[in-house]
C-alpha cells in the first residue's frame, strides 16, 4: 500500500469526499466549503452522481445537491458561521422551489421538494416557516398517494434525504425504520411527522456535541489491523478513501 499524506491524496479526492475527511479532523469551515463545492459541482452534472439538475431523464437527483446544501449549512453552524449556514439553507431552497416549480413531474417528488424547504428552513433556524413547509410537504404526499409509500422512499430525492438525517443521527445511528415505521404503509406521512418533531433536536444535539459524523460507508467491527489512536476502538468505517473509527470519527491507525 502506498503512503501519502492527507494533502496529497485530497486533490484526487471529490468534493464530498474532500468534505468527509474535513468532517474526521473536525474542520467544519472547511467541510462547509467542501460540501458546498459538491452541492454546485452535483448541480451541473460535474461531480458525484455526474447527473444534470435539469436533465428530464436524472429527474430527482438533484437530491443529492440539495444534501449537500443542507450539510453543508450544519457544518457552517459547528463552525460559528450561522450567516453561511442561513446563505446555504436559502440557496437550497431556492433550487428545491425551481425544482418542484420548473422541472419535476411526479407528484412525489414535487412533494418531497416542500420536505427539503422544511428541513433546509430548520437548518436556517426558521421553526415557524420549516412547520409551514412540513404541512404542504405532508398534504401534497396525501395527494400523490403512491401505491407504496415505502417504495417511494427510494425515490433519489427522497433517498439522499434520508441518507443525510441518518448522518446526522451518528454516532447514535437512526435506521430507515425510526423514520418511516416499521411496515411501511405510511411511510411518507411518519418521514414528515419525524421531521417535524425531531430534526431540530437532531441539529442541536450535533451543535451540542460540536461534532458532525462522516456518513457510514461500509463498516467492519473488532479489526485487528485497526486501532483508533484516540479511543482505542477497533470497529471501523471504510468511507471517502479513508478508514475512520465507527466510534469517535477520527482516523485509525494500521495497528
Ligand atoms: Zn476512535
Amino acid at each position: 500500500m502506498t503512503t501519502t499524506t492527507d494533502t496529497e491524496t485530497d486533490t484526487d479526492l471529490n468534493h464530498r469526499d474532500r468534505a468527509i475527511r474535513a468532517l474526521s479532523g473536525e474542520r467544519y469551515a472547511e467541510a462547509g466549503d467542501a460540501y458546498t463545492l459538491a452541492a454546485y459541482g452535483g448541480l451541473s452534472g460535474l461531480d458525484g452522481r455526474r447527473r444534470e439538475a435539469f436533465d428530464p431523464d436524472d429527474a430527482g437527483w438533484v437530491g443529492y445537491p440539495l444534501a449537500s446544501l443542507f450539510l453543508a449549512g450544519v457544518c457552517y453552524r459547528l463552525a460559528g458561521s450561522d450567516d453561511r449556514a442561513r446563505n446555504r439553507a436559502g440557496q437550497g431552497i431556492l433550487v428545491a422551489g425551481d425544482q418542484r416549480e420548473h422541472v419535476l413531474v411526479h407528484p412525489v417528488d414535487r412533494a418531497a421538494c416542500h420536505e427539503w424547504t422544511g428541513d433546509l428552513r430548520t437548518v436556517a433556524g426558521d421553526a415557524d416557516r420549516a412547520t409551514a413547509a412540513y404541512d404542504r410537504a405532508a398534504d401534497a404526499y396525501a395527494d400523490a398517494a403512491p401505491d407504496s409509500p415505502a417504495e417511494a422512499t427510494t425515490r433519489p430525492l427522497l433517498q439522499s434525504n434520508t441518507d443525510a438525517v441518518l448522518q446526522l443521527s451518528r454516532p447514535d445511528d437512526l435506521d430507515w425504520g425510526d423514520l418511516h415505521g416499521t411496515d411501511g404503509s405510511d411511510a411518507l406521512a411518519r418521514r414528515v411527522r419525524f421531521k417535524r418533531s425531531r430534526l431540530r433536536s437532531l441539529l442541536a444535539t450535533r451543535a451540542d456535541d460540536g461534532r458532525l459524523f462522516a456518513p457510514r460507508g461500509s463498516t467492519e467491527y473488532g479489526v485487528d489491523a485497526f486501532r483508533c489512536p484516540d479511543c482505542g476502538a477497533r470497529d471501523v468505517n471504510y468511507v471517502a478513501e479513508t478508514v475512520l473509527c465507527l466510534r469517535c470519527n477520527g482516523v485509525v491507525d494500521r495497528a
